[in-house]
């Protein structure tokens, strides 16, 4: 039976005020036990990751952001590279976010530049994937994992694989309060695993973490933690309340 460590991870997107910021990140680490069976990342804007990284220093929680650029360095106004994370202190990036490919547009290729290019420069990575509500009602949701998955890790290296982390995020649980059954969550990250055994091989989908992100809270973190193939979650609203994320770092132990 493979063991794979537990991750739980805060995506605060667009919120706090730098006071808030560091409150949060300091009541997180204190929170978190040095032998926590469980890895937690907290992901704050990127104005905040340095005043959030010294906060968190010396705890067991690590730095991660919430986006990156593909390019290692030039002239894209604007834009973060993976280079500026890690001097800031970060370990991991989510790429892919839902919001980003939604909203903002962002392509599969696109993903898997960003993917290619955090890897390389050795930042771990936190990727995103799931279906909206409309692929699912007409059960379109495999052909978007198999899409999402096989697009975004094209061309990577085993090395790399093991700094990978697979969020299932169901667009429809997004925020919404609306989260997927443990039954769904399973079935969606079975699948996603069956198709990276395909591809990949057993021992790279064996190790890779998948954690389900959407609507988690403290109450339903255990159910959803009980499935065989879930290995920790990415949480939004909840993660933005010390005592709530502690709650479900602790339901995930
Ligand atoms: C997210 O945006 O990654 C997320 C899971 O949000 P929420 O927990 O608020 O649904």
């Amino acid at each position: 039976m493979p063991t794979r460590k537990r991750f739980v991870a805060g995506n605060w997107k667009m919120n706090t005020t730098l006071a808030e910021a560091k409150a949060l990140g300091a009541a997180v680490a204190k929170g978190v036990p040095s032998d926590s069976p469980v890895a937690v990342a907290v992901c704050p804007p990127f104005p905040w990751l340095l005043p959030v990284g010294e906060a968190i220093k010396g705890s067991a929680v690590a730095l991660g952001a919430q986006d990156v650029h593909s390019e290692k360095k030039g002239a894209f106004t604007g834009e973060v590279s993976p280079a500026m994370l890690i001097e800031c202190g970060c370990k991991y990036v989510i790429i892919g976010h839902s919001e980003r490919r939604h909203i903002l547009g962002e392509s599969d290729s696109a993903i898997n530049q960003k993917l290619h290019t955090a890897l390389d420069e050795g930042l771990h990575v936190i990727l995103c994937m799931g279906e909206t509500l409309a692929e699912r009602d007409r059960s379109l949701q495999e052909r978007v994992f198999q899409r999402q998955v096989y697009a975004a890790c094209a061309g990577l290296t085993d090395e790399q694989f093991g700094r990978l982390i697979i969020a299932y995020e169901p667009v429809w649980a997004i925020g919404t309060g609306k989260v997927a059954t443990p039954e769904q969550a399973q079935e969606a990250h079975a699948f996603v695993r069956g198709k990276l055994r395909q591809l990949y091989g057993e021992k790279i989908a064996d190790a890779l973490p998948i954690i389900y992100g959407g609507s988690v809270t403290p109450d339903n973190t255990a159910g959803l933690m009980n499935q065989p193939d879930v290995d920790g979650a990415l949480v939004g609203g909840a993660s933005l309340k010390a005592d709530s994320f502690l709650a479900i770092v602790k339901a995930a132990s």
